[in-house]
Formats: structure tokens, C-alpha cells, sequence
């Protein structure tokens, strides 16, 4: 009888311990990664970022919004999408006239 008693009290106290621990670490995780996601989600392109005003295939203004970029005669051009950036690297010199450049 001795010996059943110590191991339910040695089982007990282990697993006190356990519980405790995996609580204060759990939660710490998610929220660090949480925050990670979150902050390059947020990171986009702005008006100031590229030369020219408007999306040269659909025509659009940068300002509604730009989702892809390229380089072109060491100038930045924004796109609404990357649909817009492949049509314009197809014809870029046909396009850039409707880019209207800064
Ligand atoms: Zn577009």
C-alpha cells in the first residue's frame, strides 16, 4: 500500500507542473505570430513609391490602389494588379505614354 501511495502522489505533481507550463507558453506563440502576419500584410506600395500616375493598361490611378510594380528606364511603375504589370512588360513603349509619369 506504501508504494501506491507515493506514485499517485509523484503522478500528481507531475502533471501539475506540465499543465501550468504548457499555459503561459501556449498563448505567447500565437500572439508573436499573429502580430508577424499582420505587419506583412500591411506593408504595400504608395503613390510616393512610383513615377507614374495612372496604371498604363487599364488606366486606372494609382491612387486607388497598387498590388505590383516594375522597372522601366530606371523609372517605378505601379499596377493595379500583376494581370496589368504582364500586359504592360509585353509592349512597354506602346504603354508608357497612357502611364502619364510624374
Ligand atoms: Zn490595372
Amino acid at each position: 500500500m506504501k508504494n501506491l501511495i507515493t506514485l499517485s502522489l509523484i503522478a500528481s505533481i507531475g502533471l501539475a507542473a506540465c499543465g501550468g507550463t504548457q499555459q503561459e507558453q501556449a498563448p505567447a506563440s500565437d500572439a508573436s505570430m499573429t502580430v508577424q502576419q499582420d505587419s506583412t500584410a500591411t506593408v504595400a506600395y504608395t503613390v510616393e513609391m512610383v513615377d507614374n500616375k495612372k496604371d498604363p493598361t487599364c488606366g486606372m490611378p494609382v491612387t486607388a490602389g497598387i498590388s505590383d510594380t516594375a522597372h522601366y528606364e530606371n523609372k517605378v511603375l505601379g499596377f493595379c494588379s500583376p494581370e496589368c504589370k504582364n500586359e504592360f512588360t509585353k509592349n512597354p513603349k506602346a504603354s508608357l505614354a497612357a502611364a502619364e509619369m510624374k
